[in-house]
């Protein structure tokens, strides 16, 4: 097995942050992926599956840990019958566009979400009314303990959760869709793509929805709009102008301003809505947002 050393994660994070992975491989079928993950506990070292890095911010101090990647054959899908089954590194367009031209309908809601099978189990991803708990039959996972099979009941999918834990990787998803036309399915997705073009900075360097909506009749989004911090900027972090759940790399951006960002909204949505906004993205390499407690003092939009 080919193990890569120093490969830095910002390339390979939507975001574009992130230092390097101690050792990182990419796995290109199940007996692969098994050995990585051997390879990894036998070296003492955690074992971290990422897929497209579209929900994650990575130290710029680098992780000590095998970072892997599914690739080859685990980033791939197919169809038989109404099952899509896909490998956990595939994108979720290859998964859409091979469920189109199969005439499977179902995995529209995912055409907006720029990540993989495996990635949308672990965070049981959604958008538009639907997730992954809506079409997910059962998940392969290999661990240190070996491989199975996990059910949906088993993978426990709630709000942006799932049961999996560290060092547990979706090497395998089998969807169940449904016959649908393909000229249906095509024009479902232009709708939501243009819905998400029109809300989201869908063309700059984010890692997706900054925290989960709360429990409260603002979402996350509209709560930080309303505390005035669109445009707010640490370093070359910038909340988006367009939708405030969304930080933008708008140059060098680095992890700890990204956090400075997550921080500074934190505290102003529990002072204006006495609500604790809890992080949707996922922190990699010892990066911890602060108690909200003792955060930092409030500063000007805009301020550097
Ligand atoms: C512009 C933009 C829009 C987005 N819109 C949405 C949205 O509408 N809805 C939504 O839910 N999310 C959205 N996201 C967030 C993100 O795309 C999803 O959470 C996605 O499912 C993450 O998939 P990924 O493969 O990129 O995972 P990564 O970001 O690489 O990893 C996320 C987590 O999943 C784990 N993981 C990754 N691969 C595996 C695997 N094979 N096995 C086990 N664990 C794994 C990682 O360890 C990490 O904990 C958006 C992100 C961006 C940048």
């Amino acid at each position: 097995m080919n193990v890569e050393h120093d490969v830095l994660l910002s390339r390979f994070t939507t975001v574009g942050i992130g230092g390097p992975a101690t050792a990182f491989a990419r796995p290109t079928t199940l007996a692969e992926a098994e050995e990585a993950v051997r390879w990894g506990t036998e070296r003492g070292l955690s074992v971290v599956p990422i897929g497209l890095g579209s929900n994650l911010l990575a130290s710029d101090a680098g992780i000590d840990a095998l970072v892997i990647r599914l690739a080859g054959n685990l980033a791939q899908a197919r169809v038989e019958g109404e099952t899509l089954s896909a490998g956990g590194g595939a994108p979720n367009a290859v998964c859409l566009h091979r469920a189109r031209a199969a005439g499977l309908g179902g995995f529209e809601f995912a055409c907006a979400i720029p990540g993989t099978a495996g990635g949308g189990v672990r965070m049981n991803a959604g958008a538009y009314g639907s997730d992954w708990a809506a079409v997910l039959v059962r998940a392969r996972v290999v661990d240190a303990q070996g491989t199975g099979w996990l059910t949906r009941d088993e993978l426990a999918l709630a709000y942006r959760q799932s049961s999996l834990g560290p060092g547990q990787i979706v090497a395998e998803v089998e969807f169940r869709l449904a016959a649908r036309p393909e000229d249906e399915i095509r024009r479902r997705v232009a709708e939501l793509q243009a819905l998400r073009k029109a809300a989201q900075p869908t063309n700059k360097r984010t890692f997706g929805s900054v925290f989960k909506n709360p429990d409260h009749e603002l979402g996350a989004g509209k709560m930080l709009d309303q505390c005035g911090l669109k445009g707010h900027r640490v370093g070359d972090a910038l909340i988006s102008p367009r939708h405030a759940n969304f930080i933008e790399n708008a140059g060098r951006a680095r992890a700890a301003d990204a956090l400075a960002l997550m921080a500074e909204a934190r505290r102003r949505a529990l002072e204006r809505f006495g609500v604790e906004l809890e992080r949707e993205v996922e922190l990699l390499g010892g990066l911890e947002l602060p108690p909200l407690g003792g955060l930092l003092p409030s500063s000007s939009p805009s301020s550097r």
